[in-house]
């Protein structure tokens, strides 16, 4: 999928590295947050202290990761990245938080989906910078408490709601990425532009920008697309009509919506009289997890106003009715 904003091979991780912004001042857009962590980070560094846990929800793709290594390169402090899935065992995170030196930050990743063993002993150290771990098993088992440096955790998820009560009680800084406006994310695709070296035009960006789904990891991932496309076809000058042919080339429609968005709606639409349907019934009916249904398709959709979720279901919008040429409900035969 050219559209999913998930990472998709190592190539792409690299390439992503390397448009990573570092400070916080080439971070674009996301104002609220960007302003929140930039008064907290100048409180921690004038105190001497760690700064507070922090917490980045949204949805895949929008900057969480970056926001991330700048919060550790403002500290000026390291930065070890991990992600809840990988933290098997308790000594996985007992290795890491021993390894740490003070003020330094903690990334994990998607940390929704740590295992209840291991947040069990996240907690205490999050409290109180304290280690209780159990060594040994059977009647020789004992327990050792271990000091920690002062840290910063950063955690990371796409849906804040999927973090037990606990965990999020322990974050002092719990910031939500919003998808990005298309004049931020015109100038994000602008920039990548300029870091790869590509000839485009204002027009360029900004037809990129508008089909990327409100998301810099979309936009950086189309900039290549149409970058290959404009090299065969028009000595690399990329301008609207250009991007404009290569995007649909990739089924990328005039709104942004990709073959999954398409078929995501189609289905309500045309199986399910325009809803309102359940999720797993639509899940099956496209073949979809109901994760990546609820992390990745809808979000945006509910956002651009195609899709409502309301108490009894998915229902299609009256904008979604329009985009596919059908008379609106109220106006149905
Ligand atoms: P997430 O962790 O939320 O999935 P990432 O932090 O990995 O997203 O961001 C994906 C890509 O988008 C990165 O390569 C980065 O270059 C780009 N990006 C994200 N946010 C911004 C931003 N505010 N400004 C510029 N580029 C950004």
């Amino acid at each position: 999928r050219v559209i999913s904003p998930q990472t998709t091979s190592a190539q792409e991780e690299q390439l992503e590295r390397a448009l990573r912004p570092r400070a916080l001042i080439d971070y674009i857009g996301q104002h609220k947050t960007k302003e929140q962590l930039s008064i907290f980070i100048q409180a921690a560094k004038i105190r001497r202290e760690a700064l507070d846990h922090t917490l980045l929800f949204g949805p895949p793709g929008l900057g969480k990761t970056t926001l991330a290594h700048i919060i550790a390169h403002e500290l000026g402090v390291n930065l070890r990245q991990t992600s809840g899935p990988v933290l098997e065992r308790a000594g996985d995170l007992a290795a890491l938080l021993t390894n740490l030196e003070p003020h330094d930050v903690l990334f994990i990743d998607e940390i929704h989906r740590l295992n209840p063993v291991v947040e069990e002993i996240l907690y205490p150290a999050l409290e109180d910078y304290q280690l209780d771990i159990m060594i040994g098993e059977g009647p020789a088992a004992r327990s050792v408490k271990i000091d920690l440096p002062p840290f910063t955790l950063v955690g990371a998820t796409t849906r804040a709601g999927m973090l037990t009560n606990p965990l999020r009680d322990r974050f002092g800084i719990v910031s939500r990425l919003e998808f990005y406006n298309n004049t931020d994310l015109t100038t994000i695709v602008a920039r990548s532009a300029q870091l790869l070296k590509l000839q485009i035009d204002n027009t360029g960006a900004a037809e990129i920008a508008r089909r990327s789904r409100g998301t810099p990891r979309i936009a950086n991932r189309l900039l290549r697309r149409v970058r290959d496309y404009a090299e065969v076809k028009y000595q690399g000058q990329i301008n609207a009509e250009v991007a404009d042919a290569a995007l649909k080339m990739l089924d990328i429609d005039q709104s942004g919506l990709d073959v999954m968005d398409c078929k995501y709606l189609e289905a309500i639409l045309y199986k399910f009289a325009g809803g309102p349907v359940g999720l797993d019934n639509i899940a099956a009916a496209i073949g979809e997890s109901t994760d990546t249904i609820e992390d990745v398709i809808e979000p945006y959709l509910i956002q651009q106003g195609f899709l409502q979720r309301t108490p009894r279901g998915r229902m299609a919008t009256e904008l979604s009715y329009s985009h596919f040429g059908l008379p609106a409900p109220s106006t149905k035969a």
